[in-house]
């Protein structure tokens, strides 16, 4: 391991410009950060980043102005403690869902992973698509690898400023447009749109944008790398998901090696070379700055840019592809590997069953909750005709998108006259309550007390109706 990491570190080095500064008496515990210059260079992984990305990029940003029924679509309405996703709303009542939801994509980054290793780093973490955005307009402003380590190095001067200066004021628009749009999944966009043109916009949504907008700044355009090496914990426990067949970004090692620098015209089997030509591209590409032949490392995100330069560079050579690839360490061993094993089956089952369950509850959940407040201030009165009456308060709240007509029914051991309004109109998303009151003849009761439920039911969809269940208190008859 420590081989391999002194190897890790002289390839990072061989292959990106180090500015350190140091101070000779201070003891550093920490590496310092090698500012790392990827190449960029075309091929099938990077083809399949962008079609990947640029779809979440886009729904990123789209998702916020799409309207439903008159309202945001997807807005997590804090103030009034209530996500609209689509069609349904959800309560805090049902942050329980919410959970389960969050376990099911915790179960299927498992399973995926598992099966194709840490594709959803490279391919669709946040962090990796607006690193790569970044990384674009970089290259638009300052050149391929070898300029921008030029450019760096070179002293100030009007080029410099104009490309530097280029490069950071698109990306704090695109930032600020990051954070706008996170802001907009919380505080209506449109109006929030409005607000920010007339300098009306509450502090609040500011500084909100403002601290969105700073950390996409710092993430994708300065720590980068760095984010997913120190502060993502899925890069740490991901090897406990990972078994020998698990699809990895893998050097294929036996066929590299012993790799170094050969004429084009030279069979390397002849003087005693793999086909690794040691060119170092592979290293270059690489936007977490490692070396995959040095094996599998827990910085590598499996974006795959890394077997891309390997192909083309295999390619000039003529030597088959893939000494790079996605693959198991079983197959690299053996040349064989199982997709279909007890861990994938494990993890696949979880997710069923937990997807199943989730939807089964979603499906026969009920936008209508029911509390009923018994009067503890009195435990009963008489009425003026001698009855025992107890006073409750019943707190409706409509979750549903629409406005629902309820009738208030109650049932128990006695036949109790409800007085109040037993039919009661709440609007949508409205939480409304309402006074009832129980009658009965003293005479009746057996006991002191006695169990009663009171039912809601809307007038106009029977499938809407809650149930609660209270108590009536009377006087106590030996
Ligand atoms: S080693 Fe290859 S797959 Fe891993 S992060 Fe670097 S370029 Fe991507
Ligand atoms: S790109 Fe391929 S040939 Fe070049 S150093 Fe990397 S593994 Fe070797």
């Amino acid at each position: 391991m420590a081989k391999a990491n002194e190897q890790q570190s002289a390839s990072r080095e061989d292959s990106q410009i180090v500015p350190v500064r140091q101070e000779p008496h201070v003891l550093y515990l920490y590496e310092t950060r090698k500012k790392i210059y990827a190449r960029r260079l075309v091929g099938v992984y990077r083809k399949l980043k962008k079609r990947s990305g640029i779809p979440l990029l886009l729904a990123y940003a789209l998702c916020p102005w799409l309207q439903i029924d008159g309202r945001q679509a997807l807005w997590f309405d804090l103030p009034e403690r209530k996500f609209h996703i689509f069609w349904l709303t959800f309560w805090p009542q049902d942050f329980m869902l919410l959970a389960w939801l969050l376990i099911i994509c915790a179960l299927a980054l498992f399973t995926v992973t598992v099966l194709v290793g840490r594709v959803w780093c490279g391919f669709s973490c946040p962090q990796t698509v607006w690193t790569m955005m970044f990384m674009g307009v970089e290259h638009f402003f300052e050149g391929g690898r070898n300029k921008r380590i030029k450019l760096d190095m070179a002293p100030l001067s009007f080029d410099k400023v104009w490309r530097k200066g280029g490069k950071h004021t698109v990306w704090l628009l695109i930032a600020f447009l990051t954070g706008f749009t996170f802001v907009g999944y919380f505080n209506p966009i449109r109006e929030l749109t409005v607000d920010m043109f007339h300098f009306e916009a509450e502090p609040a949504a500011v500084f909100w944008i403002c601290l969105f907008a700073g950390m996409t700044y710092m993430n994708a355009g300065y720590l980068r790398e760095q984010v997913c090496m120190y502060m993502c914990p899925y890069a740490r426990f991901q090897s406990a998901m990972f078994d020998p067949d698990t699809l990895v970004v893998s050097y294929d090692a036996a066929r590299g090696e012993p790799r170094g620098p050969r004429r084009h015209d030279v069979d390397p089997r002849e003087i005693g070379r793999g086909d690794c030509v040691d060119c170092s591209m592979c290293v270059q590409v690489c936007p977490v700055g490692i070396d995959i032949r040095d094996g599998l490392q827990y910085e590598c995100i499996s974006c795959g840019l890394c077997i891309d330069a390997c192909d083309s560079i295999m390619d000039k050579m003529g030597y088959a592809k893939r000494l790079i690839s996605f693959t198991t360490e079983n197959k690299l061993a053996s040349g064989v590997s199982r997709i279909l094993r007890p861990r994938l089956f494990g993890y696949g089952a979880a997710l069923m069953l937990m997807a199943g369950l989730f939807l089964a509850t979603l499906v026969a959940r009920v936008p209508l909750e029911l509390e009923v407040i018994r009067d503890r201030a009195l435990l009963y009165r008489e009425t003026p005709r001698g009855l025992i009456e107890n006073i409750y308060t019943l707190r409706i709240n409509n979750m549903d998108e629409r406005e629902h007509e309820y009738r208030v029914s109650v049932a128990a051991e006695y036949d109790f006259s409800l007085i109040g309004d037993t039919q009661v109109r709440v609007g949508a998303g409205e939480v409304s309550t309402h006074l009832l009151r129980l009658e009965l003849d003293p005479g009746l009761l057996k006991t002191g007390n006695a169990d009663v439920r009171f039912t809601l039911e809307a007038i106009d969809d029977a499938k809407i109706r809650d149930t609660e269940e209270s108590r009536f208190i009377g006087p106590y008859i030996r």
